[in-house]
């Protein structure tokens, strides 16, 4: 049996892979640009290049390191990646970043090409399960990871294992509607949580703020993004502040939702939004204490993604993993 695995994260910007070990360790990691206007066999030639190179390269650092030079014993292939993916798990039907992406059996091309089984899991599935695998949710038997970005991803974790639904739509945390006749959503809805606590939804109320005259010392200062607005909250700007307290407090009524009805033991969020730290988990935990049933408020567990960046890739190989496990 093998020792390793190979975890990919295919983002509509980066194409990440990294050598993980069964621990979930990240031992040797490589990182492209995905070229995500390409046509499908530019992006599959992408992804099969780069690991083909994680592999090479790695080979290379344990020779140096003294360790065995053979061909690390790759026990499989893990694939994480964003949009629709069929309920069998082996193709992309369709991904909003990757425009031409589409019907592309994956998991079989990568299990052809480097002869080891492959695992294709939905981005944010994967990451969930990374965060259960070897993150903030190694103790815990169920949880829900929420990641705040551009959008605002989901994964479900029940009884260890990653529910993905009856039609594999599962944890689209995002689109859960806060708001009658809210603001307007990627996914063409109106008033879902992503429309106001994703980056996007947080610099487009911030912008309002500004249009309405309230001061600010972003005002005229060019780019606005979730980024320029934490920092700026960290000097002191009030107006910044109240924006990130407000994202909380949205925020706050989405976890109240998922609490009430899965009674999660833990709820996981992920996402650079998280970089603005206390100034939006206090706000988050404020409404869960007065909105959340007592028997649940005091014992869930609200945290921040332990592993960041590379849950995607340390999930999609935990996937793997876990897939080889109940098979045999
Ligand atoms: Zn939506």
């Amino acid at each position: 049996m093998g020792n390793y695995i190979v975890g990919i994260d295919l983002g509509g910007t980066n194409l990440k892979a990294g050598i993980v070990d069964n621990h979930g360790k990240i031992l040797h990691r490589l990182s492209i640009k995905t070229n995500n206007n390409a046509a499908p066999e530019t992006i599959s030639d992408q992804i099969f290049g780069l690991i083909d190179e994680t592999i090479k390269n790695f080979q290379s650092t344990t020779a140096g390191a003294g360790l065995k030079s053979t061909t690390p014993d790759i026990l499989g292939i893990g694939l994480g990646s964003p949009g629709l993916i069929d309920k069998k798990g082996e193709t992309i039907l369709f991904s909003p970043n990757l425009p031409l992406w589409r019907n592309i059996p994956i998991k079989r091309m990568i299990s052809e090409r480097f002869h080891v089984p492959c695992v294709l899991e939905n981005d944010a599935n994967a990451a969930a399960w990374g965060e259960k695998w070897a993150g903030a949710g190694k103790d815990v038997d169920s949880l829900v990871m929420i990641t705040l970005g551009t959008g605002i991803g989901g994964g479900v974790v029940i009884n260890n294992k990653l529910w993905r639904g009856a039609h594999n739509v599962a944890g689209e945390v995002g689109h859960m509607v806060i708001q009658m006749n809210g603001p307007k959503c990627s996914c063409g809805n109106y008033g879902c949580i992503e429309a106001y606590a994703s980056a996007t939804g947080m610099v487009r109320r911030f912008r309002e703020l500004l249009q309405n005259g309230v001061p600010s010392s972003l005002k005229n200062t060019g780019e606005i993004t979730a980024k320029t607005i934490n920092d700026a909250a960290l000097r002191g700007d009030k107006a910044s502040l109240d924006i990130i307290q407000e994202t909380g407090r949205y925020l706050g009524i989405a976890l109240v939702n998922i609490m009430h009805i899965l009674n999660p033991e833990m709820i996981v969020l992920a996402g650079g939004m998280t970089g603005s730290g206390d100034l939006l988990m206090n706000p988050i935990k404020q409404v869960i204490n007065q909105g959340a049933f007592e028997a649940s408020y005091k014992d869930t567990y609200i945290v921040f993604s332990k592993l960041g960046n590379d849950a995607g890739i340390i999930g999609a190989a935990g996937c793997l993993l876990k897939e080889l496990e109940t098979s045999v």
